[in-house]
């Protein structure tokens, strides 16, 4: 089964909200430091499912996104958002993205959202039509507002969707994981309750074959935020839930070998080397024995990194 990573254009984000959670970086930094920032990629995923057809994985950002001002005005949204926030060059539209594999958002029926923040659910105007899957907790906190203030889910880019199908994690305990809901029946396409970034944040297993893809969205930032003693997110939410997530997730690395971490905004040299290996759809051996290779590099069996790859701002 064939997945493929749709790039919708890049997000900036400051540096500390990546990888400050341990050094005191603050939510009020978040807000005030707009010197120390990254440009990430923003990925949504594809997979061709044999039988229920194309199945998106995040919807990513929209052209109106990237009007900032004229979209999120008189919201919160204005203010602790950048007016370039979203860079989206026309060829990287989710329109423009499907239909370099041959579809129109019409031929797709089936969305699953990793979380309700922005840059997750942009597009999902294109898909009114669509089955949105996504945790009965994310789903539950939709009008919610983070820190009483921002909304998680933004009411002009969730509004389209007419076939909201909150998940309850009534299924097979998997790795680290007490439960899991497999989404069609076939073991296929599992999802695992991810909390923390976000109240109902759920990640991906995909069977792909000869191995299998944990599509995390930002439950992990990038593959390095799998060591959580040492490098760790700004939390929105439940730090406790957050860490309790990616210990599960190492859990998982450890007892099923074959997976392969795909996360939403990985600009490190393993995320750019992993989606460019998966332009068409499938990873090589070659491939994976890179992607084995590149984490026996990186972490010690404690999930602790190699200091060699701990980030720093000028490199990043
Ligand atoms: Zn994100």
């Amino acid at each position: 089964m064939k997945v493929f990573p749709l790039r919708t254009g890049r997000t900036k984000v400051p540096f500390g909200q990546f990888y400050g959670g341990l050094d005191g970086y603050s939510m009020t930094d978040f807000v005030t430091d707009k010197e120390h920032y990254i440009w990430v990629p923003i990925h949504s995923y594809l997979i061709e499912h044999p039988q229920a057809g194309p199945i998106l994985v995040d919807t990513g950002i929209s052209p109106e996104q990237t009007a900032h001002v004229d979209y999120y005005r008189g919201s919160i949204m204005e203010h602790v958002t950048d007016v370039d926030e979203y860079d989206l060059p026309a060829d990287e539209t989710m329109t423009a993205q499907l239909a370099r594999h041959g579809y129109r958002p019409s031929d797709v029926s089936t969305v699953i959202i990793t979380h309700l923040h922005e840059d997750h659910v942009g597009s999902l105007g294109l898909f009114p039509d669509a089955a949105v899957h996504l945790g009965r907790a994310e789903y539950d906190a939709r009008h919610s507002k983070v820190f009483g203030l921002v909304p998680l889910g933004f009411e002009p880019s969730i509004a389209p969707v007419r076939h909201w199908r909150p998940v309850d994690f009534t299924g097979a305990q998997i790795g680290g994981f007490d439960s899991s809901a497999d989404l069609l029946g076939d073991g296929l396409v599992t999802l695992l309750p991810t909390p923390g970034h976000s109240p109902g944040s759920t990640s991906v297993l995909v069977h792909a074959g000869r191995y299998r893809l944990l599509l995390t969205g930002d439950a992990l930032y990038t593959i390095h935020h799998l060591a959580v003693d040492q490098v760790r997110a700004i939390q929105t939410g439940a730090e406790s839930l957050y860490v309790d997530s990616v210990r599960r997730m190492q859990w998982l690395r450890r007892l099923v070998p074959d997976v392969v971490v795909l996360t939403a905004h990985d600009h490190t040299q393993y995320g750019r080397r992993v989606a460019a290996e998966l332009a068409e759809g499938e990873l090589s051996e070659e491939a994976l024995a890179w992607c084995r290779s590149y984490e026996r590099t990186t972490f010690d069996e404690l999930y602790n990194l190699n200091p060699a790859r701990l980030p720093h701002h000028d490199a990043a």
